[in-house]
């Protein structure tokens, strides 16, 4: 399959494939658009079957940073980078050196961070050979960690989907069921627990299920049946696809609002929650907290917690705003916040570049 005829190649500004024989790189840098900033996105590792098949995740997830930006109220376009290998066994210093040349070679087009597969010292490699990249932990502008903050616009999301769906200004004694108690479960374990909300975990990493049992008095129960448990709020945040013609039948909670990324495992499934009656957080609206935490970094700028704690609890206002317009419409909320996204690249790319809409708007 050639670049021009993938099926998500229609809207991307630059695609660059990038091969170092002597560390024995193969990468793909993917900018989808750059209408609102430069395209910012994480770098991913992954054992891909083929070149075809990264392509087609490197294209898919670079449009769906641009939403994301856009949606957060960022100035950054999107993009992602990916590279063929097994994290396990693959990895090399000079390997990501490597690709910080190439990513130095866009000239600032694509700004990276860590994604699955990838380290902060991995990124500090790449970060030896380029300027271009974030989620350092020590520099001048390193905005460390972001899972906390990802956590915190979780928990936000979380409130605007009980006052939407339930009429409900706080948490006390609603139930929570967390699937999976890692570096953004653990933090939204403890602030549901804050707030008085009664959990529900299942994880595969018994340390990590006892450190919430310990910590936030959460009740186990064993990862099979975390999708169907008896509660009001599913979270999911472990891996994405979980919500499908099967799990969603088996579903008793009335809102899903959790981090994964990519938790439809297709946009039908939007609709298929909607004609159940269960409120759908979009992934990409509610998770931007980690994203938020590092855009000032990628942007070379100081970074500032208190406005990136502003900005994280403004996805509360962003959800209630998604809702609405769904339930006006009668349309699933994410095909609502896709047209939303697409809405505000096709503005900006009018007021950058003063020529029509290149993005159409969704049915
Ligand atoms: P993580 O790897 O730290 O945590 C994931 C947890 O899920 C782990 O504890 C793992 O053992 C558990 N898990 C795996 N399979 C499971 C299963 N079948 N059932 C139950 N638990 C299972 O990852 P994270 O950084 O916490 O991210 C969680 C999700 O949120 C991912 O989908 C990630 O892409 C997304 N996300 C994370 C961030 C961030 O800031 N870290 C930002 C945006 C999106």
């Amino acid at each position: 399959m050639s670049v021009f005829e993938a099926p998500d190649f229609a809207e991307h500004d630059i695609v660059q494939f990038c091969r170092d024989a002597r560390s024995d790189l193969s990468a793909i840098i993917a900018v989808h658009d750059r209408a609102l900033g430069p395209g910012a996105g994480g770098c991913r590792m992954w054992p891909y079957p083929s070149g075809a098949a990264a392509l087609r995740d490197v294209l898919r997830l670079s449009r769906g940073m641009s939403y994301k930006n856009a949606m957060a109220g960022l100035p950054l376009g999107g993009g992602k980078s990916v590279i063929i290998g097994d994290p396990a066994t693959d990895k090399t210093p000079a390997l990501f050196r490597a690709l910080g040349r190439f990513i130095d070679g866009l000239g600032g087009a694509y700004i990276g961070a860590e994604d699955v597969g990838v380290t902060p010292e991995d990124m500090a490699q790449v970060a030896s050979q380029t300027s271009y990249v974030a989620g350092l932990n020590k520099g001048a502008h390193a905005s460390g960690d972001p899972s906390p903050l990802t956590a915190y616009g979780v928990f936000r999301g979380i409130e605007a989907a009980a006052a939407h769906r339930l009429g409900r200004n706080d948490l006390e004694g609603l139930r929570v069921a967390v699937q999976g108690v890692g570096h953004v479960g653990y933090y939204l374990c403890q602030k549901l627990a804050e707030a008085g909300a009664e959990l529900v975990v299942a994880d595969v990493d018994a340390a990590a299920l006892a450190r919430v049992r310990d910590e936030f008095s959460a009740q186990l129960v064993a990862p099979q049946d975390i999708l169907a448990a008896p509660v009001d709020v599913l979270a999911p945040c472990a891996m994405g696809a979980v919500l499908d013609e099967q799990t969603i039948a088996r579903l008793q909670a009335v809102i899903v609002s959790g981090s994964a990324n990519n938790q439809l495992a297709a946009p039908r499934h939007g609709a298929a929650l909607r004609a159940r009656g269960i409120l759908y957080a979009p992934d990409y609206v509610i998770n931007a907290g980690g994203i938020i935490n590092a855009a000032d970094e990628m942007l070379g700028r100081s970074y500032d917690r208190g406005k990136v704690l502003v900005q994280v609890s403004a996805i509360y206002d962003t959800l209630r705003d998604v809702f609405e317009r769904a339930e006006a419409e009668q349309r699933p909320t994410n095909m609502v916040a896709d047209a939303m996204a697409r809405q505000r690249l096709a503005e900006a790319q009018r007021r950058k570049y003063g020529t029509p809409a290149r993005f159409p708007k969704v049915a």
